[in-house]
């Protein structure tokens, strides 16, 4: 193993983006995990596997021994075959499912949640930091389940920037307690609900994940146009060809426009108090997902305008890579966030790493996020991270690009440091 290599495997990492369960979720499902939560996002390589007559989900044992072998050499299959040989000291393999699942098993078995969180993510996997994604919504009858302590929130509500039916409005009534009868008193219980959160001391962003049902083009509506979207939503009304209804959903059009008017309005919190925003872009998780408007370069008039906000831009926009590489290189205000990408795509996302580290700053990348649901899947997509950082970093150290010392002090920050220094902790 060549030393930056062993650096890289032994150093700690700043995971930017995750979505475990909370101890209280993990503790009500503990005995039906089995083999198959050691999947992750593979179980999406299955189903592209099985073709397009698939049926979709669940997927059983059946089907999976006989897709796996066709996805074992993807990544989202390589984290999987990594994560159980580390945990298990065994291959992920139809004959051992039993084998794992028992193996899984007695690895909880006499643990708190706690301390299986803690086995997992801190000491197996050497997350030192989470930003957990999901928990802070206005939906949430508790503000958030338990965590461990070095886990931080995003707060998102994705479902105000398409709205066509009133129940977000609805929600945020609920959440603050006050009626919504206009537009400003929309987007004052928009902040006090984030504020909310806020007041946990535990809110380490804002969460935009719009780009699963909408592109990321967003126009920029004035107060009077957004006030009338907001009372035809508001007031369930749909016209069409001078039929009033009044029930059911408005148009899109409307829906979007009112959308686009609050993602401005989140920016400009987010301005205002210095809350980093995180943005989904680039590819979705799951099968079928339209990918067209999900590039970053669509949000370059965003950058351009909320110039003091500090935004992290998720999944290296993959396949669009290289362009998020060229916008952070001109931006100043964009962050590189390579959560997930090294699990869709290690080669490609080598190659960004290797290309944003020619062109980019590197207290500007940040390294690596699970994006997982279950505290044992970080174990291989940490290792994966770990990997593709160590592989580019050797590749720059061959080349005569850069030193030993020049690349230990990169892993420090892409790995840990950036995130500890934008999020404020450690
Ligand atoms: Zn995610």
């Amino acid at each position: 193993m060549s030393t930056i290599r062993e650096y890289v495997f032994n150093h700690p990492l700043f995971c930017h983006h995750d979505h475990h369960a909370s101890f209280e979720e993990f503790d009500a499902n503990r005995s039906n995990y089995t083999f198959q939560s050691l999947l992750g996002y593979a179980v999406a390589d299955l189903i592209t596997a099985e073709g397009p007559q698939a049926p979709q989900l669940p997927m059983d044992r059946a089907r999976i021994a006989k897709l796996w072998p066709k996805i074992r050499a993807t990544g989202y299959g390589r984290a999987v075959t990594l994560g159980c040989q580390a945990l298990f000291g065994m291959e992920y393999t139809p004959e051992n499912f039993d084998a794992i699942t028992e193996a899984l098993q007695a690895s909880i078995k006499n643990k708190t949640a706690a301390e299986v969180y803690d086995y997992f993510v801190h000491q197996r996997a050497q997350n030192k930091w989470t930003i957990q994604d999901g928990k802070f919504r206005v939906s949430n009858t508790r503000i958030t389940g338990t965590y461990p302590d070095s886990y931080f929130f995003a707060f998102r509500m994705d479902e105000l920037f398409e709205m066509t039916t009133p129940s977000p409005i609805e929600a945020l009534e609920r959440f603050t307690q006050q009626p919504i009868y206009t537009l400003g008193q929309l987007v004052e219980a928009l902040y006090k609900s984030i504020e909310r959160f806020q007041a946990t001391g535990k809110l380490a962003a804002i969460k935009i994940g719009m780009a699963y049902s909408r592109d990321l083009y967003v126009s920029d509506p004035t107060t009077h146009e957004a006030e009338l979207a907001f009372n035809r939503i508001r007031s369930r009304k749909l016209f069409w060809d001078g039929i009033q209804q009044n029930s059911g959903a408005v148009d899109a059009k409307t829906g979007r426009l009112l959308g686009d008017y609050l993602f401005h309005k989140i920016i400009q919190w987010a301005a205002e108090k210095d809350v980093p925003v995180q943005i989904h872009t680039g590819y979705l998780a799951g099968n079928w997902g339209s990918l067209n408007g999900t590039k970053a370069s669509l949000l370059i008039p965003i950058f351009e305008k909320y110039r003091s906000v500090r935004f992290d831009i998720f999944h290296a926009s993959w396949p669009w890579a290289s362009e998020l590489g060229a916008i952070a290189k001109n931006y100043p205000n964009v962050w590189l966030d390579l959560c997930w990408a090294w699990a869709m795509n290690p080669s490609e996302t080598s190659r960004a790493l290797s290309e944003w580290l020619d062109g980019v700053p590197f207290n500007k990348i940040f390294g690596y996020g699970a994006d997982t649901g279950l505290p044992w899947c970080n174990m291989g997509y940490s290792l994966q991270a770990k990997l593709g950082i160590a592989r580019v970093l050797e590749e720059k150290i061959s080349a005569g690009f850069i030193s030993q010392r020049t690349a230990e002090e990169i892993a420090d920050y892409i790995m840990l440091k950036n995130g500890e220094e934008f999020f404020g902790l450690g």
